[in-house]
This record gives structure tokens, C-alpha cells and sequence, in this order.
């Protein structure tokens, strides 16, 4: 499989349970950081992202994949303290707004204000998505606003809005550490 940064989306095939719509495989047009017109604050260049994170999660933060379910531990993790970006260490949620869910990843009642932004992500031509138009399947991403690495989705799950993140793209701080 040829993995690109640019073209996002290697985006897999979950096992989330029915009513909540993250599932499927994705493209999505290009609405990166080098392409939305947006600055981020913390910017690095592509093998500067590579050295640091391991090739997993770069795949996650900067590519936009999801991880399987459950690879992370940070998806049980039930501590009270802080979650930061695995990218440029912006605190972006707290323990407090965890929701433990079985579903395999770590989901939160919301984010940190002004840490993530959203975008538009996963048209899902088999959820009824017309890829050349953003209609009903586009997902809603949660990346983070200070160095646009891709955290997650924000998704219906057990009737909730919720934050859907990968547990790659985050730094747990135990309270009491
Ligand atoms: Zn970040």
C-alpha cells in the first residue's frame, strides 16, 4: 500500500457498533494545512515529523489515518489528568469530559476551548456521499489548532456527540504526576 501524506484518508475500515458513523473508507478533498490556507502556529517539515513521531502515528497525525481499535491504551484510560497533542503538546482535553465507551478509542464530551478545529473529512460514497459535492457521509475531523495534526473525529456514538480521538495522536499527564 502507497501511503501519502498529502492525499490523507488511509482511512480504515472499523468495527464501531451501529449508530455512530465512523466507519468506512475514505478520500477526502485536499484540505491540509499546506493547501487550506490556514497558519498554523507550529509548522514542521515533513521529515522534521517523521524524526519525531514513530511511523505509526505519523501516519495518524499527519496523515490522517485512524488507528485500529483498542491499539492504544489511552482508549481504557480512566486516570484523571490531562490529554495533550502528540504533536506540539497543546493540552486539548481533559479526563473529566472522558467517556469510556467499547468501541476501542478515546472519546471525550468535548475539547479543551480553542485547541481543536474541525474540518471536513471521509466522504463515504457508500453512506450516500456525492464525491463532488460535500453531502450527507462527510465526517467532521478534530485536528488540533496549533500544529493541524489530525486527532480524530467528532461522531455520534451511543446517542452522544462526542470526540472520537486516537489515542496515537495524544500524551497522557496523570494528575498526579
Ligand atoms: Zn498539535
Amino acid at each position: 500500500m502507497t501511503y501519502s501524506p498529502i492525499s490523507r484518508r488511509g482511512f480504515m475500515r472499523t468495527g464501531l457498533a451501529s449508530g455512530a458513523i465512523l466507519a468506512g473508507t475514505a478520500s477526502v478533498r485536499a484540505t491540509d494545512a499546506a493547501s487550506d490556507g490556514f497558519s498554523y502556529e507550529v509548522t514542521r517539515t515533513e521529515d522534521e515529523w517523521k524524526a519525531m513521531l514513530s511511523d505509526a502515528d505519523y501516519k495518524i497525525l499527519r496523515g490522517g489515518s485512524t488507528e485500529l481499535p483498542k491499539t492504544s491504551p489511552l482508549w481504557q484510560e480512566t486516570a484523571n489528568g490531562s490529554y495533550a497533542c502528540k504533536g506540539c503538546d497543546l493540552h486539548t482535553y481533559d479526563a473529566t469530559w472522558k467517556v469510556s465507551l467499547d468501541k476501542g478509542w478515546a472519546f471525550f464530551h468535548h475539547s479543551v476551548p480553542n485547541s481543536v478545529l474541525t474540518d471536513i473529512d471521509g466522504l463515504v460514497p457508500e453512506y450516500g456521499s456525492d464525491m463532488n459535492n460535500d453531502g450527507p457521509g462527510a465526517m467532521m475531523e478534530a485536528h488540533c489548532r496549533r500544529c493541524g495534526s489530525h486527532l480524530g473525529h467528532i461522531v455520534i456514538a451511543d446517542g452522544m456527540l462526542l470526540h472520537c480521538i486516537n489515542g496515537s495522536s495524544l500524551n497522557f499527564t496523570p494528575a498526579d504526576a
